[in-house]
């Protein structure tokens, strides 16, 4: 409608346009031809002779179609071929086409109803006469309103023309066209609803169209495939990179970061920087950290590093085993880095643990067996001197060294069995009665409790435990012997044994020294003792309280201490109903 509208518009204009030229161009060339045939008069006039003058303008505006008038120098009319009426009825016009024509000049003057021009006719002397033609603009008038008609008829034509053009090239072009963007539209806004499928142009008269609708139509689901492609890949590395347990962080050349997966979000940023990104400086301070980073971005090259880097508020460092790997597009130039951040920690302390315990073991081992040695050497020189008077006490102490070892051994033996047990299989646990047991082992200390006049009493609060009867009174020995060992001549042992709610409670409590609160934490590691020199002395091996904890470990359960300097010492073992 609007492309017909300005159709119209535009040939209305022109039309307009066309006819205001075409009207100044036939006034002009009017009033040359009437200037062409007044001068060639002009020139034929002077042989007319006086009494055939009226006749001759007459004849001459006849032939012409103008009129013809001829005035004399006095100012009289010679002749006027509309007879001898006034000249031109309008003084101003006829004073100004005098003057020009007196001064030489060829006039033209036009008014609204009429063109005038006029001419020196020369007569006999130097006198002249003036010849002077008048046309009327009638005729243009007329031929002005036949080109009207004639216009205004090619007007309606082309107009109705042009807008049966426009209706048929809007249902050839606009229709089609309008129906492949909707259609288009509407499938982009399903996009992912189910509801995608091909453009499908409507109606019959879609011509070359349907070729536009196929190609956007292989476009479309080329699109699609590609798009749904492109987040199944997306999805696939996010999960994957949530699923990888090292740290992985991505970054540009300037530094800032392309990409990281979850974990390395959870050890380095915090929640401002998570959603900040800042500059790999900001996140790191190690030195180590950024040389691999700028090496691999400025060299190209796979970079290493081990490094001891704090994560979020915790006090000690993790240590990270760092690979930096440059990232480049085909064989193009490096766009950035990536570095994965593999946490070593626990195979650093699992290193050291290993490292401490065979210092340990050899410590423990040579200790009495260098003793061992010294008494044989000495025992065999008294023998050789035929000196038997310190024989029974240098064996007294070779045995009692023997005995440790033999301890120590049996301990060691323990642990490892119950580690590799850890890992190969389960206890064989069933309802214990623990008075049975706990009386059993009470019994069978008895030599030890009695001996330093210690006093020993339990409770029973529960009549049954799910444990593993040879490995409970393990747990049990170990607990009394201590607490035989370090409580002073005199002291009071108490075991009692509680029901809780999910569980079984043993305590077994001494009135001894007690142990400051600062070794708690390291009671149960092997090896570690809080008077070393007393402890050995009274053979303890350092390793009762590790297996204490690894009993309970494998029992589901747990071992813990309270005790404080003066306060003696109460170790409660918790064993989980089922
Ligand atoms: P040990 O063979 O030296 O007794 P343990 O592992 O059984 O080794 O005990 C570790 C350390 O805990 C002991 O060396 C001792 O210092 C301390 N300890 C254990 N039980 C008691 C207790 N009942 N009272 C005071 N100290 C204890």
């Amino acid at each position: 409608m609007l492309q017909a509208i300005l159709t119209i518009v535009t040939l209305g204009g022109t039309a307009l346009c066309a006819r205001y030229f075409f009207k100044i161009q036939y006034v002009k060339q009017a009033e040359l031809q009437m200037q062409t045939v007044v001068s060639v008069l002009s020139r034929q006039a002077w042989q007319v002779p006086d009494g055939a003058r009226s006749r001759w303008c007459a004849a001459r505006a006849q032939e012409t179609h103008y009129r013809i008038a001829w005035i004399a120098p006095s100012g009289a009319m010679i002749c006027d071929s509309e007879g001898p009426a006034s000249f031109l009825r309008n003084s101003e016009v006829e004073e100004s086409l005098l003057n020009a024509a007196r001064s030489g000049d060829f006039p033209i003057v036009r008014t609204r109803d009429a063109i005038y021009t006029a001419a020196a006719v020369p007569l006999e002397g130097s006198e002249k006469s003036y010849l002077i033609g008048t046309a009327s603009l009638d005729s243009v008038r007329e031929t002005l309103h036949g080109f009207d008609v004639g216009l205004f008829v090619v007007l309606i034509f082309a107009g109705i023309g042009l807008c049966a053009f426009s209706v048929i090239s809007s249902r050839r072009l606009v229709v089609p066209l309008g129906q492949l963007i909707l259609k288009a539209r509407e499938s982009a806004n399903s996009e992912g609803t189910g509801m995608e499928g091909p453009l499908g142009l409507d109606g019959a008269d879609v011509g070359e169209w349907v070729e536009l609708e196929s190609a956007l139509n292989r476009i479309q689901s080329d699109l699609r495939q590609k798009t749904e492609t492109l987040s199944r890949e997306r999805e696939q590395l996010s999960t994957l990179m949530g699923a990888i347990s090292d740290a992985i962080l991505a970054i540009d050349g300037s530094e800032k970061p392309l990409f990281f997966n979850s974990r390395f979000a959870l050890l380095f940023f915090d929640q401002e920087q998570r959603e900040r990104q800042p500059h790999l400086g900001e996140i790191f301070r190690a030195p180590e950290v950024l040389q691999a980073f700028r090496k691999a971005l400025s060299e190209g090259g796979s970079q290493n590093a081990n490094v001891p880097l704090y994560i979020r508020s915790e006090t000690a460092p993790h240590y990270f085993s760092l690979s930096v790997a440059p990232l480049r597009r085909d064989l193009g130039p490096v766009y950035g880095a990536v570095g994965v951040f593999h946490d070593v920690t626990e195979l650093k302390r699992a290193e050291n643990i290993r490292i401490d315990f065979v210092a340990n073991v050899s410590h423990e081992l040579r200790t009495p067996l260098t003793s061992i040695k010294g008494y044989t050497d000495t025992l065999r020189e008294d023998v050789e001197k035929n000196r038997f008077d310190s024989a029974k006490a240098f064996l007294d102490v070779i045995s009692r060294n023997v005995d440790r070892l033999m301890s120590l051994i049996g301990d060691l033996l323990d642990l490892s069995s119950l580690e590799s047990s850890e890992a190969n299989g389960k206890l064989s646990r069933s309802l214990v009665d623990t008075e049975e047991l706990t009386s059993r082992v009470v019994a069978q200390l008895e030599g030890r409790w009695s001996q330093k006049k210690h006093q020993v009493e339990a409770h029973y609060g529960a009549a049954k435990v799910f444990a593993d009867s040879a490995r409970l009174e393990q747990v049990i020995v170990n607990l009394l012997e201590n607490a035989i060992k370090y409580i002073p001549d005199g002291g009071k042992i108490t075991i009692t044994w509680e029901a809780a709610k999910d569980s079984v409670l043993l305590r077994i409590r001494d009135n001894g020294p007690g142990i400051p609160a600062e070794y708690h934490s390291r009671l149960f590691e092997r090896f570690y003792r809080v008077d070393k020199g007393r402890s050995r002395d009274m053979g303890g091996t350092g390793l009762g309280l590790a297996i204490v904890k690894h009993i309970m470990q494998r029992h589901g359960g747990s071992v813990s201490v309270n005790s404080e300097p003066g306060q003696g010492t109460e170790f409660v073992c918790v064993f989980p109903s089922q």
